[in-house]
Protein backbone atom coordinates (compact mmCIF):
# COMPACT_ATOMS: atom_id res chain seq x y z
CA UNK A 1 0.00 0.00 0.00
CA UNK A 2 1.36 3.42 -0.91
CA UNK A 3 0.01 4.45 2.73
CA UNK A 4 -2.42 7.54 3.00
CA UNK A 5 -1.77 10.54 1.75
CA UNK A 6 -3.15 13.27 3.87
CA UNK A 7 -3.12 17.22 2.94
CA UNK A 8 -4.54 19.93 4.62
CA UNK A 9 -6.33 22.50 2.83
CA UNK A 10 -6.83 26.33 4.82
CA UNK A 11 -9.96 28.39 4.21
CA UNK A 12 -10.23 32.08 3.78
CA UNK A 13 -11.15 33.85 6.73
CA UNK A 14 -15.03 34.14 6.82
CA UNK A 15 -17.09 37.01 8.46
CA UNK A 16 -18.40 35.65 11.55
CA UNK A 17 -13.88 35.29 11.96
CA UNK A 18 -13.77 38.45 11.16
CA UNK A 19 -16.39 40.37 13.10
CA UNK A 20 -15.51 38.02 16.12
CA UNK A 21 -12.11 40.08 15.90
CA UNK A 22 -10.24 36.63 14.61
CA UNK A 23 -6.67 36.61 13.56
CA UNK A 24 -4.46 34.23 11.33
CA UNK A 25 -2.94 32.27 13.19
CA UNK A 26 -1.71 29.75 10.65
CA UNK A 27 1.95 30.06 8.76
CA UNK A 28 2.73 27.27 6.48
CA UNK A 29 4.69 26.35 3.70
CA UNK A 30 3.89 23.73 0.82
CA UNK A 31 3.77 20.66 3.08
CA UNK A 32 4.43 21.93 6.98
CA UNK A 33 2.93 24.75 9.11
CA UNK A 34 2.72 25.83 12.29
CA UNK A 35 0.08 27.36 14.34
CA UNK A 36 -0.42 29.84 17.29
CA UNK A 37 -3.10 28.48 19.55
CA UNK A 38 -4.57 30.88 22.43
CA UNK A 39 -4.34 28.40 25.84
CA UNK A 40 -5.37 31.21 28.36
CA UNK A 41 -5.84 34.74 28.35
CA UNK A 42 -1.88 35.39 27.83
CA UNK A 43 -0.76 32.56 26.87
CA UNK A 44 0.30 30.91 23.78
CA UNK A 45 1.50 27.63 22.49
CA UNK A 46 2.92 26.51 18.96
CA UNK A 47 1.90 23.01 17.17
CA UNK A 48 4.03 22.19 14.03
CA UNK A 49 2.69 19.92 11.39
CA UNK A 50 3.76 18.22 8.71
CA UNK A 51 1.62 16.91 5.52
CA UNK A 52 1.86 15.47 1.69
CA UNK A 53 0.80 18.94 0.53
CA UNK A 54 -0.96 21.89 2.20
CA UNK A 55 -2.77 24.29 0.87
CA UNK A 56 -3.50 27.72 1.18
CA UNK A 57 -7.02 29.56 0.36
CA UNK A 58 -5.32 30.39 -2.78
CA UNK A 59 -5.09 26.74 -4.24
CA UNK A 60 -7.23 26.25 -7.00
CA UNK A 61 -10.13 23.73 -6.82
CA UNK A 62 -8.06 21.99 -10.05
CA UNK A 63 -4.49 21.90 -8.67
CA UNK A 64 -6.33 20.57 -5.65
CA UNK A 65 -8.07 17.42 -7.22
CA UNK A 66 -4.28 16.41 -9.14
CA UNK A 67 -2.77 16.26 -5.62
CA UNK A 68 -5.49 14.77 -3.68
CA UNK A 69 -7.76 12.93 -5.93
CA UNK A 70 -5.92 12.25 -9.32
CA UNK A 71 -3.54 8.81 -7.91
CA UNK A 72 -7.09 7.63 -7.02
CA UNK A 73 -8.73 7.75 -9.71
CA UNK A 74 -5.91 6.39 -11.85
CA UNK A 75 -5.90 3.47 -9.54
CA UNK A 76 -9.56 2.17 -9.85
CA UNK A 77 -9.21 1.90 -13.84
CA UNK A 78 -6.59 -0.48 -12.77
CA UNK A 79 -8.49 -2.80 -10.49
CA UNK A 80 -7.59 -0.94 -7.13
CA UNK A 81 -10.06 0.74 -4.71
CA UNK A 82 -9.78 3.96 -3.30
CA UNK A 83 -11.28 6.36 -1.04
CA UNK A 84 -10.84 10.27 -0.69
CA UNK A 85 -12.05 11.67 3.05
CA UNK A 86 -13.14 14.99 4.00
CA UNK A 87 -12.39 16.13 7.56
CA UNK A 88 -13.05 18.94 9.42
CA UNK A 89 -15.05 21.47 11.85
CA UNK A 90 -18.68 22.34 10.15
CA UNK A 91 -17.72 25.23 8.21
CA UNK A 92 -14.27 24.01 7.64
CA UNK A 93 -14.41 23.67 3.73
CA UNK A 94 -15.37 19.64 3.83
CA UNK A 95 -18.64 19.79 1.14
CA UNK A 96 -16.50 22.76 -0.75
CA UNK A 97 -13.83 20.50 -1.37
CA UNK A 98 -15.29 17.09 -2.27
CA UNK A 99 -18.45 18.46 -4.26
CA UNK A 100 -17.97 22.67 -4.92
CA UNK A 101 -19.93 25.90 -4.32
CA UNK A 102 -20.68 24.92 -8.43
CA UNK A 103 -20.97 21.40 -9.89
CA UNK A 104 -21.30 22.99 -13.36
CA UNK A 105 -18.62 25.59 -13.22
CA UNK A 106 -15.04 24.58 -14.41
CA UNK A 107 -13.37 26.95 -11.78
CA UNK A 108 -15.77 26.09 -8.72
CA UNK A 109 -16.11 22.33 -8.76
CA UNK A 110 -14.99 20.20 -6.68
CA UNK A 111 -13.51 16.40 -6.31
CA UNK A 112 -16.57 14.95 -7.02
CA UNK A 113 -17.51 16.15 -10.35
CA UNK A 114 -13.61 16.42 -11.71
CA UNK A 115 -13.56 12.79 -10.87
CA UNK A 116 -16.27 12.41 -13.39
CA UNK A 117 -14.31 13.54 -16.22
CA UNK A 118 -10.54 11.94 -15.42
CA UNK A 119 -12.56 8.61 -14.76
CA UNK A 120 -14.16 9.07 -18.29
CA UNK A 121 -11.07 10.10 -19.88
CA UNK A 122 -9.41 7.19 -18.50
CA UNK A 123 -11.83 4.94 -19.99
CA UNK A 124 -11.58 6.63 -23.45
CA UNK A 125 -7.45 5.75 -23.16
CA UNK A 126 -7.90 2.30 -21.80
CA UNK A 127 -7.38 -0.52 -24.39
CA UNK A 128 -9.42 -1.88 -27.02
CA UNK A 129 -10.23 -5.21 -25.62
CA UNK A 130 -11.36 -3.30 -22.08
CA UNK A 131 -15.30 -2.88 -21.98
CA UNK A 132 -16.40 -1.02 -18.62
CA UNK A 133 -19.24 -1.03 -16.57
CA UNK A 134 -19.49 1.69 -14.30
CA UNK A 135 -22.72 2.29 -11.65
CA UNK A 136 -22.64 4.40 -8.67
CA UNK A 137 -24.62 4.81 -5.12
CA UNK A 138 -25.11 7.70 -2.71
CA UNK A 139 -25.38 7.20 0.94
CA UNK A 140 -26.00 8.81 4.37
CA UNK A 141 -24.98 7.96 7.80
CA UNK A 142 -26.91 9.39 10.17
CA UNK A 143 -27.39 8.05 14.08
CA UNK A 144 -25.61 4.85 12.53
CA UNK A 145 -28.23 4.52 10.14
CA UNK A 146 -27.68 4.30 6.69
CA UNK A 147 -30.09 5.94 4.71
CA UNK A 148 -29.88 5.67 0.56
CA UNK A 149 -29.57 9.43 -1.04
CA UNK A 150 -30.66 8.34 -4.14
CA UNK A 151 -34.25 6.82 -2.66
CA UNK A 152 -34.99 8.53 0.53
CA UNK A 153 -37.81 5.72 1.46
CA UNK A 154 -34.30 3.24 2.05
CA UNK A 155 -33.54 4.38 5.42
CA UNK A 156 -32.11 1.33 6.71
CA UNK A 157 -29.90 -0.20 4.65
CA UNK A 158 -27.56 -3.36 6.21
CA UNK A 159 -23.73 -3.69 5.34
CA UNK A 160 -23.58 -7.13 4.05
CA UNK A 161 -20.44 -9.65 2.94
CA UNK A 162 -20.08 -12.83 0.42
CA UNK A 163 -17.89 -14.21 -1.55
CA UNK A 164 -18.75 -12.54 -4.90
CA UNK A 165 -19.68 -9.58 -4.64
CA UNK A 166 -17.10 -8.65 -0.74
CA UNK A 167 -18.70 -6.15 1.34
CA UNK A 168 -22.19 -4.49 0.32
CA UNK A 169 -24.88 -2.73 0.75
CA UNK A 170 -27.98 -4.91 0.89
CA UNK A 171 -30.26 -2.90 -1.24
CA UNK A 172 -28.96 0.14 -1.93
CA UNK A 173 -30.00 1.86 -5.01
CA UNK A 174 -27.08 1.78 -8.15
CA UNK A 175 -27.52 4.10 -11.15
CA UNK A 176 -25.58 2.84 -14.15
CA UNK A 177 -24.12 5.91 -15.73
CA UNK A 178 -22.73 6.04 -19.38
CA UNK A 179 -21.20 9.75 -19.31
CA UNK A 180 -19.95 12.41 -16.94
CA UNK A 181 -23.29 14.40 -17.16
CA UNK A 182 -25.37 10.80 -15.97
CA UNK A 183 -22.90 11.01 -13.08
CA UNK A 184 -23.46 14.23 -11.89
CA UNK A 185 -27.45 13.83 -12.35
CA UNK A 186 -27.24 11.11 -9.79
CA UNK A 187 -24.99 12.97 -7.65
CA UNK A 188 -27.25 16.51 -7.42
CA UNK A 189 -30.35 14.11 -6.92
CA UNK A 190 -28.41 12.43 -4.17
CA UNK A 191 -27.11 16.22 -2.58
CA UNK A 192 -30.95 17.82 -3.18
CA UNK A 193 -32.05 14.68 -1.07
CA UNK A 194 -29.58 15.52 1.65
CA UNK A 195 -30.26 18.89 1.83
CA UNK A 196 -34.26 18.36 2.04
CA UNK A 197 -33.60 15.65 5.04
CA UNK A 198 -31.21 18.89 6.71
CA UNK A 199 -33.82 21.10 6.32
CA UNK A 200 -36.55 19.10 7.91
CA UNK A 201 -33.75 18.44 10.75
CA UNK A 202 -31.58 21.19 11.56
CA UNK A 203 -28.29 20.62 10.82
CA UNK A 204 -28.17 16.77 9.91
CA UNK A 205 -26.12 17.31 7.35
CA UNK A 206 -23.07 18.45 9.72
CA UNK A 207 -24.16 15.71 11.49
CA UNK A 208 -24.55 13.33 9.10
CA UNK A 209 -21.38 11.61 6.73
CA UNK A 210 -22.23 11.14 2.66
CA UNK A 211 -20.78 8.70 0.73
CA UNK A 212 -20.64 8.51 -2.79
CA UNK A 213 -19.60 5.09 -4.23
CA UNK A 214 -18.45 4.37 -7.55
CA UNK A 215 -17.71 1.23 -8.75
CA UNK A 216 -15.95 0.15 -11.90
CA UNK A 217 -16.04 -3.11 -13.70
CA UNK A 218 -13.73 -4.17 -16.32
CA UNK A 219 -14.19 -6.62 -18.45
CA UNK A 220 -10.78 -7.65 -20.94
CA UNK A 221 -12.75 -9.43 -24.12
CA UNK A 222 -9.48 -10.49 -25.35
CA UNK A 223 -8.38 -12.24 -22.51
CA UNK A 224 -11.25 -13.40 -20.96
CA UNK A 225 -10.65 -11.78 -16.77
CA UNK A 226 -12.32 -9.60 -14.94
CA UNK A 227 -11.10 -6.87 -12.56
CA UNK A 228 -13.49 -4.13 -10.64
CA UNK A 229 -12.47 -1.19 -8.24
CA UNK A 230 -14.39 0.55 -6.18
CA UNK A 231 -14.17 4.56 -5.20
CA UNK A 232 -15.56 6.29 -1.95
CA UNK A 233 -16.05 9.77 -1.34
CA UNK A 234 -16.70 10.82 1.90
CA UNK A 235 -17.87 14.15 3.22
CA UNK A 236 -17.86 13.27 7.29
CA UNK A 237 -19.72 14.89 9.92
CA UNK A 238 -18.50 17.96 11.73
CA UNK A 239 -15.84 17.15 14.24
CA UNK A 240 -16.44 19.88 16.73
CA UNK A 241 -16.61 18.84 20.01
CA UNK A 242 -20.01 19.26 20.96
CA UNK A 243 -20.11 21.42 24.52
CA UNK A 244 -21.52 18.04 27.08
CA UNK A 245 -23.23 20.60 28.90
CA UNK A 246 -25.88 22.76 27.39
CA UNK A 247 -26.87 19.81 25.16
CA UNK A 248 -29.52 16.78 25.57
CA UNK A 249 -31.84 14.62 24.06
CA UNK A 250 -30.89 13.56 20.31
CA UNK A 251 -28.07 16.60 20.05
CA UNK A 252 -26.43 14.26 22.51
CA UNK A 253 -27.02 11.80 20.99
CA UNK A 254 -25.84 12.63 17.55
CA UNK A 255 -22.29 13.95 19.30
CA UNK A 256 -21.88 10.98 20.79
CA UNK A 257 -22.50 8.74 17.41
CA UNK A 258 -20.40 11.33 15.60
CA UNK A 259 -17.60 11.00 18.35
CA UNK A 260 -17.92 7.22 17.87
CA UNK A 261 -17.42 7.24 14.24
CA UNK A 262 -14.82 9.39 13.92
CA UNK A 263 -12.70 7.97 16.57
CA UNK A 264 -13.57 4.30 14.79
CA UNK A 265 -12.49 5.78 11.69
CA UNK A 266 -9.13 7.55 13.42
CA UNK A 267 -8.72 3.77 15.00
CA UNK A 268 -8.63 2.07 11.72
CA UNK A 269 -6.37 4.95 10.15
CA UNK A 270 -3.89 4.73 12.82
CA UNK A 271 -4.20 0.58 12.58
CA UNK A 272 -3.47 0.79 9.18
CA UNK A 273 -0.17 2.53 9.14
CA UNK A 274 0.96 0.72 12.64
CA UNK A 275 3.37 -1.72 11.29
CA UNK A 276 2.76 -3.40 14.54
CA UNK A 277 -0.62 -3.96 14.76
CA UNK A 278 -1.94 -6.96 14.14
CA UNK A 279 -6.10 -6.21 13.97
CA UNK A 280 -7.81 -3.78 12.46
CA UNK A 281 -11.11 -2.34 14.29
CA UNK A 282 -13.18 -1.86 10.89
CA UNK A 283 -16.20 -3.49 12.51
CA UNK A 284 -16.42 -0.77 14.95
CA UNK A 285 -18.51 1.56 12.87
CA UNK A 286 -20.64 1.34 9.87
CA UNK A 287 -18.70 3.60 8.06
CA UNK A 288 -15.29 2.00 8.49
CA UNK A 289 -17.09 -1.57 7.94
CA UNK A 290 -18.29 0.01 4.65
CA UNK A 291 -14.85 1.11 3.47
CA UNK A 292 -13.13 -1.90 4.59
CA UNK A 293 -11.94 -3.27 1.29
CA UNK A 294 -11.20 0.21 0.38
CA UNK A 295 -8.60 1.54 3.30
CA UNK A 296 -5.40 -0.25 3.44
CA UNK A 297 -4.54 -3.51 1.66
CA UNK A 298 -4.29 -2.45 -2.27
CA UNK A 299 -6.23 0.51 -1.65
CA UNK A 300 -5.35 4.30 -2.43
CA UNK A 301 -6.80 6.35 0.50
CA UNK A 302 -6.85 10.63 0.68
CA UNK A 303 -7.70 12.14 3.87
CA UNK A 304 -8.16 15.75 3.08
CA UNK A 305 -8.05 18.06 6.43
CA UNK A 306 -10.08 21.09 6.11
CA UNK A 307 -9.18 23.85 8.39
CA UNK A 308 -9.87 27.74 8.85
CA UNK A 309 -6.79 29.44 9.53
CA UNK A 310 -8.29 32.30 11.71
CA UNK A 311 -7.82 32.27 15.66
CA UNK A 312 -11.62 31.74 16.27
CA UNK A 313 -10.99 28.21 15.63
CA UNK A 314 -7.49 27.39 16.87
CA UNK A 315 -8.77 24.64 19.25
CA UNK A 316 -10.97 22.93 16.23
CA UNK A 317 -8.13 23.45 13.69
CA UNK A 318 -5.47 22.06 16.05
CA UNK A 319 -8.02 19.03 16.58
CA UNK A 320 -8.33 18.07 13.08
CA UNK A 321 -4.43 18.68 12.57
CA UNK A 322 -3.55 16.49 15.29
CA UNK A 323 -6.47 13.72 13.25
CA UNK A 324 -3.99 14.28 10.23
CA UNK A 325 -0.98 13.57 11.97
CA UNK A 326 -2.23 10.28 13.52
CA UNK A 327 -3.06 9.37 9.54
CA UNK A 328 0.89 9.83 8.85
P1 LIG B 1 -18.34 22.19 5.61
O1 LIG B 1 -18.87 21.30 4.53
O2 LIG B 1 -17.02 21.73 6.15
O3 LIG B 1 -19.33 22.43 6.71
P2 LIG B 1 -18.42 24.18 3.54
O4 LIG B 1 -17.70 23.45 2.49
O5 LIG B 1 -19.90 24.25 3.42
O6 LIG B 1 -18.04 23.62 4.98
O7 LIG B 1 -17.79 25.64 3.63
C1 LIG B 1 -18.33 26.67 4.46
C2 LIG B 1 -18.29 28.00 3.73
O8 LIG B 1 -16.95 28.38 3.43
C3 LIG B 1 -18.99 27.95 2.39
O9 LIG B 1 -19.65 29.18 2.17
C4 LIG B 1 -17.86 27.77 1.39
O10 LIG B 1 -18.20 28.26 0.10
C5 LIG B 1 -16.72 28.54 2.02
N1 LIG B 1 -15.41 27.91 1.69
C6 LIG B 1 -14.95 26.76 2.19
N2 LIG B 1 -13.73 26.46 1.71
C7 LIG B 1 -13.39 27.46 0.88
C8 LIG B 1 -12.24 27.75 0.07
N3 LIG B 1 -11.18 26.91 0.02
N4 LIG B 1 -12.26 28.87 -0.66
C9 LIG B 1 -13.33 29.72 -0.63
N5 LIG B 1 -14.43 29.51 0.12
C10 LIG B 1 -14.48 28.41 0.87
MG1 LIG C 1 -20.73 20.31 4.45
Amino acid sequence: MSGIRVICRLRPQNKVEAEAGGKECIDYTNTSMKIKVQDRADEFSVHEFTFDHVCGPEVAQSDLFEFAARPVVGGVLNGYNGTIFAYGQTGSGKTFTMEGPDIMNTQYKGIIPRMMDALFEGLVNASESSEFTLKVSYLEIYLEKIHDLLDPAKNNLQVKEDKIRGIYIQDATEIYVGSPIEMLKAMSNGSANRAIAATRMNQRSSRSHSIFCVYVEQKDTKAGSKTSGKLYFVDLAGSESVGKTNVSGKQLEEAKMINKSLSALGNVINALTDKNASFIPYRDSKLTRILQESLGGNSETTLVIACSMNSYNDKETLSTLRFGQRAK
